[in-house]
């Protein structure tokens, strides 16, 4: 027996190894694709459940790697999130999406939102205000189009920093999302305390909505609170009509979802964004 525990010992630490040996590889490779420019940012519309147009748009990161090959940004998030390489990446996610919302507001579309994902790594940095703050001035965009999505277990762990820095960045007019909402098991007192604007419910949950009546239940509670506290509240992942429209009957008041566009690079965005004027 102990012979074989000892193999299976070794067995683990052998896969063990390899997964570390990956992981330190793929990190040297975000590194120097960050750095040789191979990152890049598309936009995925988020739009009205009334008029189904849209109303704003979530910047996403991509990374396709020298083979042409996408690599998900839950693989490399993870990383750059434990390495730090995050601050520096999420700091450029800032300016290039503050760009690209300074960019369509000279092309006539100025009341989009752009909605930026940001790690709690990043929010942690003492000069992410300041980061955010040059690349809204940088890029001459509103203010009051950039919205910033935060996890809910972020919400929860660093209610009291977040309190303070929140409140701070807030004076500038940006609004701020709690990204994945319901995924956490979280106390929801933190939505008293914090100044959120919006509650995104996990497309975990958008897709049961249809499969029975109790896959509604918890977008149905969600959507209540946010009325109940005088939020907004938005659906991601709504792949088709029907999601959308009991979501609209639930009294949801916006979507994001590959039913209504996939997240594009700038020019199909233009293409889209002309498209659904008339
Ligand atoms: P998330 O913030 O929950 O982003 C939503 C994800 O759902 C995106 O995946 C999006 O492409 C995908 N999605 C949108 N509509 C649909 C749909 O109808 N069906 C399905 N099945 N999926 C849909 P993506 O782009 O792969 O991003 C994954 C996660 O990576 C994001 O989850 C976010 O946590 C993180 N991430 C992406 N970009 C950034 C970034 O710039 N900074 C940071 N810190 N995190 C990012
Ligand atoms: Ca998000
Ligand atoms: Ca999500
Ligand atoms: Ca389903």
């Amino acid at each position: 027996a102990k012979q074989r525990n000892r193999g299976e010992i070794n067995y683990f630490t052998r896969e063990m190894s390899v997964e570390i040996q990956e992981r330190v590889m793929l990190l040297q490779a975000l590194r120097q694709a960050f750095d040789n420019e191979r990152l890049f940012m598309v936009y995925q519309p988020q739009v009205s459940l009334v008029t189904r147009k849209a109303i704003g748009l979530e910047a996403l990161i991509r990374w396709r790697d020298d083979d042409g090959k996408f690599i998900a940004p839950d693989r490399f998030i993870p990383l750059a999130e434990h390495s730090g390489l995050i601050v520096n990446i999420g700091e450029w996610v800032m300016r290039v999406a503050c760009h690209q919302q300074a960019r369509l507001a000279r092309a006539g579309y100025g009341y989009l939102r752009m909605a930026i994902n940001v790690s709690v790594a990043q929010f942690r940095h003492p000069r992410f205000p300041y980061m955010l703050k040059r690349a809204i001035e940088d890029s001459g965009c509103d203010p009051a189009c950039i919205e910033l999505e935060i996890t809910e277990s972020m919400a929860m762990v660093e209610a009291d920093f977040l309190l303070q820095t929140l409140d701070k960045l807030k004076e500038s007019g940006i609004t701020v999302a709690v990204d994945d909402f319901g995924t956490g098991f979280s106390s929801l007192s933190y939505l008293q305390r914090l100044k959120v604007d919006r509650l995104k419910i996990d497309r975990a949950f958008v897709n049961e909505i249809t499969d029975s009546e109790r896959g509604a239940k918890i977008p149905e509670m969600v959507i209540q609170l946010s009325h109940k506290l005088g939020l907004k509240v938005i659906a991601e992942g709504v792949e088709d009509l029907a999601q959308a429209d009991v979501l609209q009957n639930l009294g949801c008041h916006e979507a994001q979802g590959y039913y209504f566009g996939r997240p594009m690079e700038p020019s199909a965005l233009m293409d889209w964004l002309a498209a659904q004027k008339d």
